[in-house]
């Protein structure tokens, strides 16, 4: 399924492409013992198009990922299946695996497990920031400047600078006879 040593940072506790986070989640929780740097079988990576904002339907759009990523649940096979998950905001956010309990139903669930590890595998970090206009830890590293242009070292896109002038319009008060 995914192979770790793929998705690790260079610097142990530093993120860079890759989420540290996200790597110390899945190397505590899931590596197979047997199989050592890979995992296999042992969660799924599902969208939910229940908005857990406001209830909202929320369809998967692998290009807007940033709209929600604590609508990207992580579900762990053998845990009561179906009605625990670990939620990739928190984990990556704030480095935490809680483990949460809530009710859903099952067509509110998108599975994206294969789109979601061979895209974060090649894109990094910026299959949550399609716009790159985040700021992420890490982050000073994320360009190569070229002149007028840009690279993402994280998914290898080109940008290109373009500069808009702004004009503003300033109201003055001022009392006449
Ligand atoms: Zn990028």
């Amino acid at each position: 399924m995914i192979d770790l040593n793929e998705i690790k940072p260079k610097v142990k506790g530093e993120s860079d492409k890759y989420s540290w986070n996200l790597y110390r989640f899945l190397n505590k929780l899931f590596k197979d013992k047997d199989e050592g740097k890979y995992i296999k079988n042992q969660l799924e990576i599902h969208w939910l198009t229940y908005s857990r904002w406001d209830g909202k339907y929320l369809e998967f759009d692998p290009d807007n990922l940033n709209r929600g990523m604590n609508q990207v649940l992580i579900l762990p096979f053998g845990l009561e299946h179906g009605r625990s998950f670990y939620d990739l905001n928190t984990i990556m956010g704030k480095g935490r695996a809680e483990l949460f309990h809530v009710p859903w139903r099952k067509d509110q669930l998108t599975n994206i497990t294969d789109w979601f590890f061979s895209t974060y595998q090649k894109d990094g970090r910026c299959i949550f920031d399609r716009n790159h206009n985040k700021w992420w830890q890490g982050e000073a590293n994320r360009f190569t400047y070229i002149n007028n242009t840009r690279r993402c070292n994280w998914c290898g896109e080109w940008h290109k600078k373009e500069i808009h002038k702004e004009v503003k319009i300033e109201r003055k008060v001022r009392w006449v006879k």
